[in-house]
């Protein structure tokens, strides 16, 4: 989500030129020796920081659900029948207000 992986990568890549810029081709070996180690602590580190971001985000969306179920319950389509004036057309339901139907657009005559 925050792009972690992708930003990792960059590094790596970063890293990679300026040490080609740095030392030259020549080194790269020793380099490519020293920055293995350095991915491999790295994906490490980033491994555990994942974990714990990820934990943290799956708890933080379970509360979120539970205030939304609580909130809103159950996003309903359906208007109280009470509340309903029917399309002539298709016999949908619709709010009274409704100056179309919001199934099939045929619009309702307008009351006055
Ligand atoms: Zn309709």
């Amino acid at each position: 989500m925050f792009g972690i992986p992708g930003l990792q990568l960059w590094h790596i890549v970063a890293i990679l030129v300026a040490a080609l810029i740095i030392f030259g081709p020549k080194r790269l070996p020793d380099v490519g020796r020293w920055l293995g180690r350095s991915i491999t602590d790295l994906q490490k580190g980033s491994q555990e920081m994942t974990n714990a971001l990820r934990e943290g985000m799956s708890e933080a969306r379970a509360e979120q659900q539970k205030n939304n179920t609580i909130a809103n319950p159950a996003p309903t389509q359906s208007v109280p029948s009470g509340d309903n004036k029917f399309c002539t057309k298709c016999g949908s339901p619709n709010p009274q207000d409704a100056l179309f139907c919001n199934k099939c657009g045929n619009p309702f005559p307008t009351q006055s």
